[in-house]
């Protein structure tokens, strides 16, 4: 008798579970609920956005040795003034959506890497590329939308020299255990232009020039831009922090 009730029991649990996944509510999810964010509109970032740069001040920049930041600011945006060297942010960074426009100048004067170079570069670390691509061949790994020397970029979204340019980056950063072993790669999606050019690509340590990538621990740290002698100019810069 008591096996039998044990069957009926059984066969009853069998029931409902196979019902349940026939019912959608079953499945459905409602706590916890996504947060609102009011999306960009009209070159506003999104609600929740922390503004780098709405050009009018270089206040959210400072230059490598924590000084002024003394790039040029001009028709709300700024310009990279030779010789003043890289600028990076105020706050450090570690997971992020980074908006930033861009424009190499209008006027072309050298070819290959000279041609309106510069970079974003997260956690001072790990350069996306910037440069004018336009008509101007160079190295596949170091072209505009290049993770620098490790990723070709999928495609050449280049606009024309003197045109804004989008990047829209999805950075995830390394991480580094207790031991400052590397315990997860850091990982980077762009959109060029809107184009998928790096799709959740790893980024295999610092973007070297010269040798291999180093993957040296570090916790949170800011966003550099790149000093490369181009008057390459910058507006409407926000980051969110994921
Ligand atoms: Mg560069």
């Amino acid at each position: 008798m008591k096996n039998i009730i044990m069957l009926i029991c059984v066969n009853l649990l069998l029931l409902s579970d196979i019902s349940s996944q026939k019912e959608p509510k079953a499945t459905e999810v409602w706590i916890p609920e996504a947060r609102v964010v009011t999306p960009a509109k009209n070159n506003t970032p999104p609600s929740d956005a922390i503004v780098l740069f709405d050009g009018k001040n270089l206040e959210e920049w400072s230059s490598m040795g924590d000084a002024k930041a003394e790039w040029e600011i001009a028709d709300n945006c700024m310009t990279v003034l030779k010789g003043k060297g890289n600028i990076k942010t105020k706050r450090d960074f570690g997971d992020i959506q980074l908006h930033i426009e861009w424009r190499s100048p209008a006027i072309v004067k050298e070819d290959g890497q000279d041609r309106g170079n510069s970079g974003v570069f997260f956690q001072q670390r790990y350069e996306v590329q910037i440069l004018d691509n336009y008509n101007n061949k160079t190295y596949s790994n170091g072209q505009a939308g290049s993770v620098y020397k490790q990723h070709i970029p999928l495609v050449n979204a280049c606009k024309k020299p003197g045109e804004w340019q989008t990047y829209d980056i999805i950075f995830m950063a390394p991480k580094f255990n207790k031991d400052n072993i590397k315990i997860r790669s850091g990982s980077l999606t762009v959109l060029h232009n809107g184009v998928l050019v790096q799709n959740h690509v790893e980024v295999k340590g610092t973007t070297e020039n010269v040798g291999q990538p180093k993957n040296i621990a570090h916790g949170k740290a800011p966003i550099m831009l790149q000093d490369h002698s181009n008057p390459v100019s910058y507006r409407n810069i926000w980051v969110r922090e994921l």
